[in-house]
């Protein structure tokens, strides 16, 4: 995938519809199409990176990501939630545009499955 083809890329570009959550320059919150907790938020740059790996090349960047995903479960009043992002197809990665999920609403189990 490529950023041509890229899903996440033409929800940033609004060419695929989405429930915006928020948006900046760099980055865009959206709701997960297919929740899995009542709250189901995912934050992405909008620069296309592949996954957390290509991410850590723009350190910077990485951490505004995750400081501005925590100010949007701030500004929504979520103070419980669980903020993952998922490396490689064994890991649940089924989208290759690097991306962290927000949950929350409900009690989250461990492991993870
Ligand atoms: P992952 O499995 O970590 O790559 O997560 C990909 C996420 O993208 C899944 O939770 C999907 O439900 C979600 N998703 C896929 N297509 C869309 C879409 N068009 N709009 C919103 N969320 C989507």
């Amino acid at each position: 995938m490529n950023q041509s083809t890229c899903i996440f890329c033409k929800i940033v570009a609004g060419e695929i519809p989405s429930k915006k959550v928020f948006e900046d320059e760099e980055f865009f919150a959206f709701e997960d199409i297919n929740p899995q907790a009542p709250v189901h938020i995912l934050i992405v740059p909008k620069k296309h990176l592949v996954d957390l790996f290509d991410g850590s090349q723009d350190p910077a960047l990485l951490g505004e990501l995750v400081a501005r995903s925590a100010a949007i479960a701030r500004e929504r009043g979520i103070k419980d939630y669980r903020f993952l992002t998922n490396t490689g197809r064994e890991a649940g990665q089924a989208v290759f545009h690097l991306h962290f999920h927000l949950l929350s609403g409900r009690r989250m189990g461990w492991p993870p499955g």
